[in-house]
């Protein structure tokens, strides 16, 4: 295999891994969020209640004065008509009957609110079990998402701390020059750093790159970057080619190449 092909094969491996810490990172950062995306969700649920709570309470009372008042107006009409009995003068029989109407028209009005604010108090207590359904569902998945978080963040931890000795030891062959490229990169653009070029598109950015830049990369001589994005990029198929080379180099005896590179101008 030439040594272009190796070095684009040692950027593509170190790209492996950080695709691998990229996810890990991107755990480590979620796991929380996701921890307080839950936490949050159940206070608000808790909230919810506690507004419930003070419009039944209210409502409670408002039930209290209304049983006061129908008990207060009864018993002023049970007084009415007894007074009634005993009336001779018409004038004034007509009077008292004119309030006992107005007594009576009254306690119908507040008979019609008791029977509106009982299927009210009805209606939120319907909601309320169902807020306590739902916040109880939640404080049990949040207890054990919370204990699940240092375990996550552990774990996550360890596997970041393997890909960090692995990457170490990727990109061994890689010219120094190169590697501070894709440090450069992978600093700006974070993901990912190297992508082949595909019927001469960049697949990083997905714009087409120059004919010429793509007559370069074809030659395979030198390591380029994407004019657009600035991704190293190489030709899809020489990739490919390297399989190949791969295979026929296992069925053959092992060559090795020593070609002289010019990993140059297109770096700069
Ligand atoms: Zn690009």
């Amino acid at each position: 295999m030439s040594l272009y092909l190796e070095q684009i094969k040692q950027l593509v491996e170190l790209q492996h891994v950080d695709d691998k810490i990229f996810v890990v990172k991107q755990e480590l950062e979620e796991a929380p969020l996701q921890v307080e995306a839950l936490r949050e969700r159940f206070n608000e649920e808790e909230a919810k209640i506690a507004k419930i709570n003070d419009k039944l309470q209210h409502m409670r009372e408002q039930q209290k004065r209304l049983d006061m008042d129908l008990e207060d107006e009864a018993a002023r009409l049970k007084k009415s008509k007894s007074k009634l009995m005993q009336v001779n003068n018409s004038k004034e029989y007509q009077a008292m009957s004119r309030e006992m109407d107005n007594m009576e028209r009254s306690t119908k009005t507040h008979e019609e609110e008791r029977i509106a604010l009982r299927e009210e108090i009805e209606i939120q207590e319907e909601l309320l079990k169902d807020a306590e359904a739902v916040r109880d569902e939640l404080k049990i998945d949040l207890a054990t998402k919370e204990a699940g978080l240092i375990e996550r963040v552990n774990s996550a931890n360890e596997e970041l701390e393997k890909l960090n000795t692995i990457r170490k030891e990727t990109g061994s062959d890689v010219p120094e020059r190169i590697l501070e490229r894709y440090e450069f990169i992978r600093r700006r653009l974070e993901h990912p750093v190297i992508v082949p070029v595909k019927n001469s598109v960049c697949t990083g950015c997905n714009i087409a790159i120059p004919p010429q830049t793509f007559i370069e990369i074809q030659r395979g001589q030198q390591i380029w970057s994407c004019p657009n994005c600035q991704r190293l990029i190489y030709w899809a198929e020489h990739f490919q080619d390297m399989h190949q080379e791969e295979k026929k180099a296992k069925q053959e005896k092992p060559m090795v190449f020593a070609e002289d590179l010019n990993l140059g101008e297109s770096l700069n």
